[in-house]
């Protein structure tokens, strides 16, 4: 494996439930490290844009309307193997699925309503950094370089 980096996002359930702190210190307790952070109100299109793979699912509308309906903390972490790592941390995305001790499974209440999103793949996961953040918002802290995902 190697240092990787991928978006995190603490969805406006979390948010709500006031665990942004519990949520980053599982991150940080499990060898990932934010290197970029900020708190925002997604517009609609900001959510239609970042979520428009999904565009054509049914639960499209309810995606969008979820994600705007409150504030949201945007997160870039690092770490050994990051994506696959947040993966797991996030638990699956329905939180009946998910594994105890996961953050999906301690705080999410269903596959809408699920807390935490993570990047799938290093592509992904560049290009959902680059949606949200400039190259000198992030400041890396293990020593790699300042590109989406040093591979
Ligand atoms: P994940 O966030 O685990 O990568 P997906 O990429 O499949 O999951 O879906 C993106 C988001 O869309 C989910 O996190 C969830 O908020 C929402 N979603 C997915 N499937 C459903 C569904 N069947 N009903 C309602 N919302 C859903
Ligand atoms: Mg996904």
């Amino acid at each position: 494996m190697s240092i990787q980096r991928t978006l995190s996002i603490i969805k406006p359930d979390g948010v709500k439930k006031n665990v942004i702190g519990k949520i980053v210190a599982m991150f940080e307790a499990q060898g990932l490290s934010p290197i970029a952070m900020r708190m925002t109100h997604l517009s609609r299109a900001e959510a239609e844009g970042f979520y428009a793979v999904h565009n054509k699912r049914p639960f499209f509308g309810e995606l969008v309307e979820f994600m705007t309906s409150g504030p949201v903390v945007l997160m870039v972490l690092e770490g050994e193997g990051a994506i696959d790592r947040n993966r797991a941390i996030m638990g699956a995305t329905d939180p009946a699925q998910a594994d105890d001790g996961t953050i999906r499974k301690l705080f999410a209440e269903s596959k809408g309503t699920n807390t935490v999103h993570g990047s799938d793949a290093p592509e992904t996961a560049a290009a959902e950094i680059a949606y949200f953040f400039r190259g000198l918002e992030l400041s890396p802290r293990s020593g790699a370089p300042i590109t989406a995902n040093p591979s």
